[in-house]
């Protein structure tokens, strides 16, 4: 779909490509060892190349670009899994929250050095709790002077054991009502925040994900986002980083689903059953057909939703695009990977083939950066706002929902009948 793209988008999606072909086989490995270390040259190697937010301004070490150019970089980058591409995508999310909302100060000690890769970031947003609720959120933060002591914990942060400054958000502790609330701090890592468990997961376990507990953690005024005009304006913040949280996600899947794909279609081709290629039963090649397609009905759903950022579309509509993104992208990728295994038969559910490990991570990919049945909640609700406003010629269709009947016409089972 190189169309879609102008000049700017082709050329980073293609630097994007040659870092991601550039990746040592060993890292990708390392990735899912036992014991994981934080790959930060990864991010520092992202830095040099300047390839990290490619978005946010050049005057902060950004590129300028539009949402497209970042969502063709973010397929490639998918392809080498969840765990380097949650790294990548991190700085996109956080730096969004710092770039839109920052003050020049925090712009020039948080976001220069993370474009550059000399800084690891996280975000800390779900709790033990409950990830979905976001605004059920009881981490809190007591004003005492110039600075907040945080007292809580956050579950499942990518980058709990490794980053350096994590976006955490707390309720200020005497305001009641959590929308009001809620505020955004940059925590760095240092006393009283500790990392009480990194979990073994199934698949993503590059990113060092663990839970942190805050214990009297003493965050400074200035690590407030935004600095005092920032207090209370945490549900701005959460709801502006959503974009990025699940464009991230939704470019990523792509990549995901491409990789495998590529590696089904090729293997089908070699592999001999019966006396033929395996691509010759149709149980093989429609599986490939499905899959081709539902890629690229995802990567054009991404673009347009990325297109409508790009252009400012209002907040409802852009929300109800994101959201449907990140659905069928990740639902897509899901399937793709799963059939690619399939079509490998056996040897596919090995370590020879990289089809077992993105099996492993894009099952989590439903689930995070809000699961997939929030995005259905949004999508829903989104389109009965915008649903207000729609106008049908000739008759109310109110009349027939009410179930009083149109006039002349019998209903079965309608009032007249009761
Ligand atoms: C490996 C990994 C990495 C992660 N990285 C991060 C990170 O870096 N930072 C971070 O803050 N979080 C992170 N998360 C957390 C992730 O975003 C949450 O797990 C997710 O939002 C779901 O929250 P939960 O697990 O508490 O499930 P719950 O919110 O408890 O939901 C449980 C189930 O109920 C469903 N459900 C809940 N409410 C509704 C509703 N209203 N309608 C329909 N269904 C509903 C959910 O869809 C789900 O199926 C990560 C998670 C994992 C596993």
């Amino acid at each position: 779909m190189d169309y879609l793209l102008d000049d700017d988008a082709l050329e980073f999606r293609d630097e994007m490509r040659s870092f991601a072909s550039s990746i040592p086989r060993q890292m990708l490995l390392d990735m899912d060892a036992e014991k994981i270390v934080f790959p930060r040259e990864f991010l520092e190697e992202a830095g040099r190349r300047h390839l990290l937010g490619p978005r946010f301004s050049e005057n902060y070490g950004g590129r300028s670009l539009p949402w497209t150019a970042e969502m063709a970089g973010l397929e490639e980058i998918g392809v080498l899994g969840t765990s380097l591409a949650c790294l990548w995508s991190l700085i996109s999310i956080v730096g969004e929250a710092i770039e839109a909302f920052g003050t020049e100060e925090q712009k020039e000690h948080f976001l220069v050095p993370m474009l550059r890769g000399e800084l690891a970031a996280a975000e800390g947003l779900t709790e033990p709790r409950g990830g979905s609720d976001f605004f059920g959120a009881v981490t809190t933060a007591r004003r005492d002077g110039d600075a907040f002591v945080l007292n809580g914990q956050k579950r499942f942060v990518v980058g709990a054991e490794g980053a350096d400054v994590i976006l955490v958000y707390a309720r200020i502790e005497d305001e009641p009502d959590p929308k009001k609330g809620m505020t955004a701090f940059l925590v760095e890592r240092g006393e009283g925040v500790e990392v009480e468990n990194v979990y073994e997961l199934m698949g993503t376990r590059g990113g060092g994900t663990g839970r942190l507990v805050f214990r009297d953690v003493r965050v400074p005024l200035e690590n407030v986002l935004g600095g005092e005009a920032g207090l209370g304006h945490g549900t701005e913040v959460f709801h502006r980083m959503m974009v990025p949280e699940r464009l991230t996600s939704a470019g990523g899947a792509v990549g995901m689903g491409r990789a495998c794909l590529e590696i089904a279609t090729r293997y089908a081709d070699r592999r001999h059953a019966f006396g033929r290629k395996v691509r010759q039963f149709e149980g093989v090649s429609f599986k490939i057909a499905e899959g081709l397609t539902q890629l690229d009905a995802a990567r054009a759903l991404n673009h347009s939703a990325a297109a409508a950022i790009d252009r400012g579309v209002a907040a409802g509509p852009a929300r109800r695009l994101v959201s449907e993104a990140k659905y069928f992208s990740t639902e897509a990728a899901w399937q793709v990977v799963n059939h690619s295994m399939q079509i490998l038969g056996g040897i596919g559910y090995t370590n020879i083939y990289p089809v077992e490990r993105m099996l492993r991570d894009v099952r989590l990919i439903t689930i995070w950066t809000g699961t997939n049945e929030i995005m259905k909640l949004v999508i829903q609700h989104e389109f009965y706002r915008e649903f207000r406003d729609l106008h049908f010629p000739g008759r109310d269709l109110e009349d027939d929902a009410s179930g009083a009947g149109l006039p002349g016409e019998k209903i079965y089972g309608g009032p007249e009948e009761l």
